[in-house]
This record gives C-alpha cells, structure tokens and sequence, in this order.
C-alpha cells in the first residue's frame, strides 16, 4: 500500500517514476509527490489517534509500498514541552520545544534514515554508504544494523569524538578521512561505481526528506491540527525544514488544518558557516559555498547544500528569515536553554535560541507569539563543546565552605 504516485525534480518539476531507485536529477533533489486525495478517502485525522506513537502512524503520507520492509526503531511523537521559563528570559508569550534529543541515537537524523533505509530495503538496497561530518553516521549505522544491511561510513578527523565511535559501535566499516566533507562524498562517489555503494548523502536520495517531514506532521498534531506563529530550526542541508514545509502543504491539501495560517519559517545558522542569509538578504534563491566553514555544531557545517532553493522558497513562501547567530555563542545559548528547562539542547539548537532572541530584538516575531523551536540533537553527543571544571570533594574531611559557596 502506497499513496506516492511520481518522484518529481524539485530544480524543473520533471516527472520521474515511482517505486526505481533515484539519486539526484539535474544534480538536485527530488520531491516525492503522492495522490492526496486517495489518501483523504481513506483516512481521517482523527482515526490516526489510536495508532502507534511513531512516525509509521502518517503511514498513508510515507512512500513504502510493504510493511514488511519498514525498519523502525521506535522513532517518531517525541515530546513538544512548554518552555514557560526560557519564554520569560527570552521575552516570548509562549515557547515549546519539540524534543527530537530523545528520539534513537540521539538525533532527528533517525527519522530521515529510517524511512531512507526502508525504501533502500524496498527497492532491494544492501550496501550503504554515507560521507557525514556529524549524526547521520551514527543514524545510519544504526538503521542498516536494524535491516540487516552493510554500511560504510566516511567522516572528516575532526568529527565529534561520539559520532565517530558511534558509527563502529553499530557495526558500520567506519573510516576518517583527512580532509573535508567533500573529499569524503568524493570517495564515496568511487565507491558506487567500484563496490555497489547506495548514497544516503543528504538530499542525494529522495526519501529522507519524507522522514524528516513527520516532524510537521506530528506537530500539527500534537497542536490540535493547528501550527504555530513561528518555527525556529537549525539548518545544515535543510531537510527538516524542507520536509515541514512539504508537511504543511499537504495537511493543508488533505483539509487536516484548523486554520490557513502557517508558521514563519526562521532558518537559524552559525556564523561560522553561514550559507543562507546573504542570499535571503540579497534575494538570491542560490546560495554561494561558505569558505572556510567552522562551527562546533557539526550539523550545520555544511558549506554548499543542494537544496539551497528549496529553503530559501519555504523560507521566503512562509514570511520567515534565514539568519546566524555568532559562532562563539552557541553553547552559551544552547546551555541557557538546557538550565532553564531541562531538556538535552545540542550547540546547534544554540543557534534557534540565539536566533529567536535576534528576532525578537527585531520584531520579525511578535512578543505575543507562540514559537516551536525544534531540539534536533542531544548536548550529550557533543563532549568536546561540555566543559566544565568540577570541584573536588574530600570525602574523609569535607569542606562544607567549597559546597555550600
Ligand atoms: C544534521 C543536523 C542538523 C541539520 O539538519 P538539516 O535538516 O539537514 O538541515 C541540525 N541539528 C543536528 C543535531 C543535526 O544532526
């Protein structure tokens, strides 16, 4: 059972066949586009509440034809928590968080890998490859352990230390390259033509969009099939907000929402490697390759993304902005978060709490607002960014004025 009717390239709306194996076609993305309207006959909204609380609930809005070929971990309904004292501190009326820290291997990467790898599966896939400066290794690895396929991982040196062991961990032939992103996507480009690789690159396939899509589904849901005034979300490749986007395009094709009015879009990055707000500010649907690109949070370290207009679309369609918070900030930001609520806020979240903080300042929102700002990552993958030089206690002789300071 499946509901997708054509692939189509989202650079020339070409018409491309379901259910065939697919890569990028004019060297960019391709949407998957399903028949809305069978999906509307057959199910109700409300019928979805008595399903499982995971991704796989919007099956109908997912493109694998047989169940049997879904590799889930349990992924999906994470938790979209009130913010109440981060609101007061930033300003805000209101504030959620929705906390994708705690979905598997500890990142929203999980929802893009588990519908990409599902329709691998499908589509009789079972070598993996993937270049990865962050948490799609780990995701990926995860996911082909979980389908029982082999998987290939290739990282810069100077990936996080936890995503490096965590692609091994899983069993995935894992490799540090001396280089940049790009010369770990140049290797895996050799590896296709000489081993058989399938590219799981982001956006290089057209299904991990479909994945990270059930991130809008859900929080339409989890709002009543409503949305909110603004969306903050950390942007690398882009394809959480690319998929959102596409997600409210088709609640609102479906008849789900509530209301017409969707959420300004912020796409917040450091600016360390600052891709989108130059071309936002000067019109540009293309952006230039950022040069020399540094950040901490590794998922925004992504100097050229292929999908630069498909943000930029969604972005400007929606009323939002791209914008960047200072680099050297983000943990700063992304810790003020954490203490004032509890939750796993990784450095790239830095630049959503930062950012919301800038448009605030600005006025691109309204201090009446209610903002969703999405927590992609947990703080805990991210060792090197968590400093902090603990005190030491004298159990035999305790220092009562070193405690109670
Ligand atoms: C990959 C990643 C991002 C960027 O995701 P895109 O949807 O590709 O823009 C943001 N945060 C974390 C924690 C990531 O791992």
């Amino acid at each position: 059972m499946s509901y997708v009717t054509h692939l189509e390239g989202a650079i020339d709306g070409a018409r491309l066949p379901a259910h065939t194996v697919q890569t990028l076609h004019e060297g960019r993305p391709i949407w998957v586009r399903y028949d809305l309207g069978a999906v509307g006959a057959s199910v109700k909204r409300d019928s979805l509440r008595d399903r499982e609380p995971t991704m796989w609930r919007y099956r109908e809005l997912l493109p694998v034809r047989d169940d049997a070929n879904i590799v889930s971990l349990g992924e999906g309904m994470t938790p979209l928590l009130d913010c109440p004292r981060l609101a007061a501190r930033l300003g805000v009326a209101r504030l959620q968080i929705k906390d994708e820290s705690q979905l598997p291997t500890g990142s929203f990467k999980s929802r893009g890998q588990a519908a990409a790898i599902s329709m691998a599966k499908e589509l009789g896939i079972t070598r993996l490859a993937i270049p990865t400066a962050g948490n799609a290794g780990g995701a990926m690895a995860a996911y082909a352990a979980r389908a029982g396929m082999e998987a290939y991982v290739f990282m810069p040196r100077d990936t996080p230390v936890v995503n490096q062991l965590e692609a091994a961990f899983f069993g995935a032939k894992t490799f540090l390259v001396n280089g940049l992103i790009t010369d770990c996507a140049k290797i895996i480009g050799e590896g296709r033509e000489r081993l058989g690789w399938f590219d799981l690159s982001t956006l290089k396939e057209p299904y991990r969009i479909e994945g990270k899509k059930t991130m809008g589904l859900e929080l339409a849901e989890q709002l009543g099939w409503s949305l909110p005034d603004a969306i903050f979300y950390p942007t690398g490749g882009g394809t959480g907000l690319i998929g959102m986007w596409k997600a409210f395009a088709e609640l609102e094709a479906l008849g789900w929402l509530d209301s017409a009015d969707r959420p300004k879009m912020f796409s917040c990055q450091s600016s360390g490697c600052a891709s989108l707000p130059p071309a936002f500010e000067s019109g540009e649907r293309f952006a230039a390759p950022v040069e020399n690109a540094h950040t901490v949070a590794s998922g925004l370290r992504v100097p050229r993304a292929i999908g630069d207009f498909m943000i930029l679309d969604a972005v400007r369609e929606s009323g939002g902005r791209a914008l960047a918070v200072d680099e050297d900030r983000l943990v700063e930001w992304s810790s003020l978060g954490a203490q004032a609520e509890g939750i796993s806020i990784c450095p790239e979240d830095g630049a959503c709490i930062g950012g919301l903080d800038l448009a605030l300042q600005n006025g691109w929102v309204s201090r009446d607002d209610h903002v969703v700002i999405f927590n992609t990552g947990a703080a805990q993958k991210y060792i090197e960014t968590m400093q902090a030089d603990l005190p030491e206690v004298d159990h035999t002789s305790i220092d009562w004025s070193l405690i109670e300071r």
